[in-house]
């Protein structure tokens, strides 16, 4: 008799918590190999010893998640990973979505919390098309204002960089009759913006909030979290605004240990679920306990 053939790659990567009257569920998107050397404000050599001692891999790996919110009347994306925009190890979005019963014209809202490749990658195919062709696009004002600004493309100064500010361009051309911009203050039904700028200009986290459940999908604030716990004035080369999004990083962590708020994150240890707790050297991250879903 043959035996069942060896995993080739995890059970679904998806996993579902409530929040209130909301529904919110974890997507992977996949996981790419990173380097130490992007980080700012800490060696390389450190960022490794970190790793190390808590066996994680080295080099560093970046997980990549998006979160599905659902309640009987709507279905809202909060960032869509990478689609095909950085190789076929990424992307897994689509299949995460099939799995649940999801074709991508039942998705309503797209809810971005910036406009990143591995953010933004799965909102626009090959072609430049709408991945999803009945939704809204929401993104704070700030961020679409600057990745459409021609000074931006301008100033992309190596092939990476342009193609950043291209696949956000091509993203607002594709999502233009149906884009709407916030800003402080604003919201979507329940879920409201919670700028949180430097990483880009506009980049924001989404505070769902229902009965007496919070939850903040804080997209960016931290990437490798083996690191940026415990070493909160480390930064990623990536951001837009170094120092900004460093005191971004320290106010929100702040903000979430003193509140005891649920956070998640596009680049936390799926399912991504969580709280910050203060450190005796900065924060750490306590992971929600795995719990069956429904009856
Ligand atoms: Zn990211």
């Amino acid at each position: 008799m043959t035996k069942p053939a060896r995993p080739g790659r995890q059970a679904p990567g998806v996993y579902h918590r409530t929040v209130g009257d909301f529904s919110v569920s974890a997507l992977n998107d996949g996981m790419f190999e990173a380097a130490f050397a992007w980080l700012t404000n800490i060696t390389p050599d450190e960022a490794a010893r970190l790793h190390d001692t808590t066996f994680r891999a080295v080099p560093p790996r970046i997980t990549i998640s998006s979160f599905l919110v659902q309640t009987d009347e709507r279905l809202t994306l909060i960032d869509t990973g990478c689609g095909t925009s950085m190789g076929p190890a990424l992307g897994g979005l689509a299949r995460n979505l099939r799995l649940l019963g999801i074709e991508p014209p039942d998705v309503d809202t797209v809810l971005a919390t910036h406009l990143h490749p591995d953010h933004i990658g799965g909102m626009v195919d090959r072609d430049g098309k709408a991945v999803f062709p009945n939704a809204e696009l929401v993104v704070h004002a700030a961020d679409a204002q600057f990745w459409g600004d021609d000074a931006t493309l301008a100033g992309a100064g190596n092939d990476q960089d342009r193609g950043f500010v291209e696949l956000a361009r091509a993203t607002l051309a594709a999502y233009r009759d149906r884009t709407r911009l916030l800003t402080k203050g604003d919201g979507v039904r329940g879920i409201s913006i919670v700028p949180e700028p430097g990483h880009t200009p506009g980049h924001s986290g989404w505070l769902i909030s229902s009965g007496k459940e919070s939850l903040l999908i804080w997209g960016d604030i931290v990437h490798m979290p083996g690191v940026q716990f415990s070493r909160p004035g480390a930064g990623m080369g990536f951001d837009i605004d170094g120092a900004a999004a460093i005191a971004t990083r320290q106010r929100i962590m702040d903000m979430a240990a003193a509140d005891r708020l649920a956070v998640a994150g596009m680049h936390l240890d799926f399912p991504c679920f969580g709280h910050v707790t203060r450190a005796q050297e900065g924060y750490a991250f306590v992971p929600e306990v795995w719990t069956p879903f429904g009856p």
